[in-house]
């Protein structure tokens, strides 16, 4: 059933209104589940604050978690555990580049900024699952955001390309080591949506302008679709798929033009 009710869900990587994870928090809460926030940086909290008070979309429990610190995400779901106990679902819609190196050529990647793209945007995943998962003693799911410049090269995504298909090949390790608890491991390969991380990739708006031409459905996807696959990813709707990479992208991966 899609009903949510009674389930924990943790939401990491809201940061604004645009956020991907808030569109998620919203469609899980409506389908009746307690969120759990995780947030990065005070800035992030009082937004989220204001947020929850003016959508009406309260977490039973904000918590501070730096993904790049083991002994952070640690804490984090530590106090998640006290608070909380149990939990059932994961959120992750977290993911860092520096600015100057989502613009011009790959090549010229430097070796600090492919190693924290890497950090913030794929071990991460592996990072939360590791402390997250002895939470999940019912079984449940982990639900990532990915995007096709993880597997095609789209001009100016670079480190965040390659740090995307690290994610998207994390998906299928995790759901591999972690099917026999019953854990279910998915990534979404959104279509691009303009959110505050989407601004700092280069002439992200020219990437959106041959979108509506040319995706099949002839419109950009809508972070509410995205919310809703997660929650279905984190349903019982869906308790036969893990591993997979699920594009709720207007069908734009399909074409080969
Ligand atoms: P966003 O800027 O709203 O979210 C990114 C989040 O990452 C922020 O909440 C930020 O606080 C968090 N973050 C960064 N460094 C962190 C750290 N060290 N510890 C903990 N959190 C940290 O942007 P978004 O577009 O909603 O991005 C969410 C996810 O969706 C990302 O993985 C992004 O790559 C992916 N995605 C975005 C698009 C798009 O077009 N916007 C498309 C496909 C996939």
């Amino acid at each position: 059933m899609l009903n949510l009710k009674n389930k924990n869900i943790v939401v990491m990587g809201v940061t604004n209104k645009w956020s991907i994870a808030w569109a998620c928090a919203k469609q899980l809460h409506e389908a009746g589940a307690n969120i759990i926030f995780s947030y990065y940086g005070e800035r992030s909290l009082r937004s989220l604050e204001k947020l929850a008070e003016s959508e009406n979309v309260t977490g039973i429990l904000n918590v501070s978690c730096d993904v790049t610190a083991d002994e952070d995400v640690e804490k984090a779901f530590n106090t998640i555990k006290e608070e909380v106990g149990i939990i059932h679902g994961i959120v992750h819609s977290v993911a860092f580049a520096k600015k100057d190196e989502l613009a011009g050529k790959y090549v010229n990647t430097t070796r600090d900024g492919y190693s924290l793209a890497q950090d913030v945007s794929a071990y991460s995943l592996v990072s939360v699952s590791k402390y997250a998962t002895p939470l999940m003693t019912e079984g449940g799911g982990i639900v990532t955001m990915s995007y096709l410049g993880g597997e095609r090269v789209v001009q100016n995504y670079n480190v965040m390309g390659v740090a995307k298909a690290a994610l998207e090949m994390s998906v299928r390790y995790l759901a591999h080591d972690l099917g026999e608890d019953n854990i279910r491991v998915n990534a979404i390969s959104a279509g691009p949506i303009k959110t505050l991380s989407a601004k700092g990739v280069s002439d992200f708006d020219k990437l959106c302008a041959g979108y509506e031409d040319r995706a099949p459905l002839k419109r950009m996807v809508k972070v509410e679709e995205v919310g809703n696959t997660a929650v279905f990813l984190l349903s019982d709707l869906s308790t036969g798929i893990t591993g997979e990479v699920m594009h709720v992208d207007c069908g734009f991966n399909i074409l080969g033009y």
